[in-house]
């Protein structure tokens, strides 16, 4: 039987992810990557002789048998290799002197909580209880098929995660900790829900590790899986129009003016995007100008540092710094008090590094602060660009020496990337971190449907279920759910565990 031909724009995890499964259940897909290199946020690059990840630093619930694992087994991830993070710190959130250190697994979290906090230690137990009973309760999270494959309790989806803390909590203090890795995932005051951040605590609690070697593993793990079953991935092919006749999408074009005919279109880019590719009927104006108009996650400045050869201790954790007081509100600020806070993290370059060789300190930026230089091209934006960034380089070099003095001494030299590099490297509008923001005041306006009134064109990527490692991948679950079904790809991955 002739094999449906399945074009995925996009190799970054969700068209990649995509594409192994359709891959592995029988499709021809091919891949196309407007960029020279695969991978989108998975990519690495090398300067100086250090290696740095640009967008996947650390995944979670990667032990046997946890979610994360039997998705890559699924996805044949198996060679990756991982680097646990400290079980009894992979976090720690400091507000100047105070630090707050997140263990792994439900009591050493707990006692871990309740030492800094004893008072509220029955109400601990409480928060990881729902935190647990949210991540379980969805049947995308728990791995178990469910007849509809909604949260059991869409409660927690529609109210804020301050909302719920402010419900179980009276120290100010604690509601702060507990929301320090709120740069993960670009939280907003009264506007993200409660489930994604309950997401999120629940898979870097069960474990959290970092990728040794770097992200970009897996995305050549991933695409030679593809080409192991006779698919494509093409480099430095843009699409630029995805073509329909008058019932479906018959190919995509690309920028060089080539046509590609496919069975199935799938998108694995932003929605906005997706819409300025597409002319036709089928998509109503109403549905356009929501994926036109939706509102994104802030964008980032990323500083990566190379050390000084074996000067540095390696920080087997994540440090989250706020010298604001609180991790809320940080996407809000004046070029004075910039940053409220930011996210320090090492690379793994090997399975157990005593010194590290390069780092990462994030922080939020917003578009806005680069636009005058969005025209210009990449790598050509002139003196004052490049004097911002090192203005803001060490700005925040300045803050991290506060909370490691005698940081500074280590680094050797480093390199930024801004908003405007987001935009260049994933065409994510406004340099976005994560994409689509989630926000309950805005309700279904929000959400982006994996299927579109174009039959045979769907829609996967961060946008589609949620961001991050196992955000994305649920993602392509549910794309490829459109086509064969979730009950038969439930039963794939339980076979692969036996
Ligand atoms: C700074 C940062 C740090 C992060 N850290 C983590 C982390 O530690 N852990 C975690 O789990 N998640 C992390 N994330 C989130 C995670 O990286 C993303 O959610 C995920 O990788 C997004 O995958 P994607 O496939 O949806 O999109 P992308 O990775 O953006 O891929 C989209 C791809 O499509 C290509 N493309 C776009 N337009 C076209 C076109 N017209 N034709 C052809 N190709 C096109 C792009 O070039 C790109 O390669 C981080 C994100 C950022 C920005």
């Amino acid at each position: 039987m002739k094999r449906k031909k399945c074009i995925i724009i996009g190799s970054g995890l969700g068209g990649l992810s995509c594409g192994v499964i359709l891959a592995i259940n029988g499709y021809d897909v091919t891949v196309l990557e407007q960029h020279s290199r695969i991978g989108g946020c998975l990519q690495c690059f090398s300067r100086g002789g250090a290696r740095f990840e640009t967008g996947m630093h650390f995944i979670g619930s990667a032990l046997p048998g946890q979610t994360l694992d039997r998705l890559m087994r699924y996805l044949r991830l198996d060679d990756i290799r991982l680097s646990r993070l400290d079980p009894k710190a992979y976090d720690i959130v400091a507000f100047g002197s105070d630090r707050y250190r997140f263990a792994n697994g439900r009591e050493p979290f707990i006692e871990q909580m309740a030492d800094y906090f004893p008072h509220e230690k029955d109400n601990i137990a409480r928060y990881f209880d729902i935190i647990e009973s949210v991540a379980q309760g969805s049947s995308l999270h728990s791995l178990r098929y469910a007849d509809n494959d909604l949260m059991l309790d869409a409660h927690y989806q529609t109210i804020s995660i301050d909302a719920v803390l402010d419900s179980l909590f009276t120290d100010q203090r604690l509601k702060d900790v507990l929301v320090g890795n709120l740069p993960l995932y670009a939280a907003e005051k009264g506007k993200t829900p409660f489930s994604q951040h309950a997401f999120i605590m629940d898979f870097y609690n069960q474990s959290a590790f970092r990728i040794a070697g770097g992200s970009d593993s897996i995305a050549e793990s991933l695409a030679a899986t593809i080409r192991r079953h006779g698919g494509e991935v093409r480099v430095g092919c843009q699409v630029s129009n995805i073509e329909c006749d008058a019932e479906k999408a018959t190919g995509v074009t690309t920028d060089k003016g080539e046509f590609l005919a496919a069975d199935i279109v799938i998108t694995a880019i932003h929605p906005k995007r997706v819409m300025e590719m597409l002319d036709t009927k089928m998509i109503r104006p109403a549905f356009k100008k929501r994926m036109m108009n939706l509102k994104n996650t802030t964008a980032g400045f990323s500083l990566y540092l190379k050390f000084k050869k074996d000067r540095v201790d390696y920080l087997n954790s994540n440090f989250y710094s706020f010298n604001s007081g609180s991790p809320w509100g940080c996407e809000s600020y004046t070029d004075a008090n910039w940053p409220k806070g930011y996210l320090y993290m090492h690379f793994c370059d090997s399975d157990a590094p005593r010194h590290a060789s390069s780092g990462v300190i994030l922080s939020y930026m917003n578009i806005r602060d680069v636009e005058r230089w969005k025209d210009l091209p990449l790598g050509r934006r002139g003196d004052d660009y490049e004097e911002f960034k090192r203005r803001k380089a060490e700005t925040l070099l300045d803050a991290v020496e506060k909370d490691f003095p005698g940081f500074r001494d280590g680094v050797e030299t480093y390199y930024t990337a801004t908003p405007l590099t987001y935009v260049d490297y994933t065409g994510t509008p406004d340099g976005s971190m994560y994409g689509v923001a989630k926000d309950i005041t805005l309700g279904s306006a929000c959400r982006v449907p994996q299927r579109t009134k174009v039959p045979n064109l769907l829609l996967t990527g961060q946008n589609i279920n949620s961001h991050g490692m196992l955000g994305v991948i649920v993602g392509s679950i549910v794309t490829c759910s459109e086509l064969f079904t979730s009950k038969t790809i439930y039963q794939q991955i339980t076979d692969i565990d036996r």
